[in-house]
């Protein structure tokens, strides 16, 4: 969906497609929902090392990721809507990551940031977790070490789209609960 330019100035996404005629649109609750969602995701920096330096980027004022509408950081995991996870997890971190994430309200996505989040990194070592997703289910994975702010802000985006096409219904079906399930959540 590409952004509309207004005066040259102010961007707003489009709407989605819908049925329109005299003095009526209809489209699908499903898409009215998703573009609402996907363009005020309040992220959860869940950051332990070098990886965090790099969102710390992508908030700042040149890369600014309130242009998604996402720059009210959650630092409670029930106010968050996608839990970012930058940096190096150590297995012993792994309990405390997969509690977060059990406390974020549904419908919640997951991030993994840089080579280390997503399969450990360079640090194939006892004491490292390979990849979060050994422990809660992720979305996307952003590769590099670290990932440049246009890498992490290309991720953001393919969050954006998986949100934006997320049928309401989703989260109460048999594909996700049997995802959840497989990961030992009931
Ligand atoms: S992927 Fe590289 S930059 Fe990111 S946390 Fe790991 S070692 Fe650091």
């Amino acid at each position: 969906m590409r952004p509309v330019t207004h005066n040259n100035k102010v961007k707003i996404v489009e709407a989605p497609a819908g049925h329109g005629g005299e003095g009526f649109f209809a489209l699908k609750l499903s898409e009215a929902v998703g573009l609402a969602r996907s363009n005020s995701i309040w992220p959860l920096p869940f950051a332990t090392s070098c990886c965090g330096i790099e969102f710390m980027a992508t908030m700042a004022a040149h890369y600014d990721l309130a242009r998604f509408g996402s720059e009210r950081l959650s630092f409670s995991p029930r106010q968050c809507d996608l839990i970012m996870v930058m940096g190096t997890i150590a297995k012993k971190m792994a309990p405390v990551l997969r509690q977060v994430y059990l406390q974020m309200a549904e419908p919640r996505w997951v991030m993994a940031v840089g080579a280390c989040a997503s399969s450990g990194g360079i640090f194939d070592s006892y004491s490292v977790l390979q990849g979060i997703d050994q422990v809660i289910p992720v979305d996307v994975y952003v590769p590099g070490c670290p990932p440049r702010p246009e890498a992490i802000l290309d991720g953001f985006m393919r969050i954006q789209d998986l949100v934006k096409s997320e049928d309401i219904r989703h989260r109460q079906g048999d594909k996700y609960k049997h995802l959840l399930n497989s990961y030992g959540i009931q």
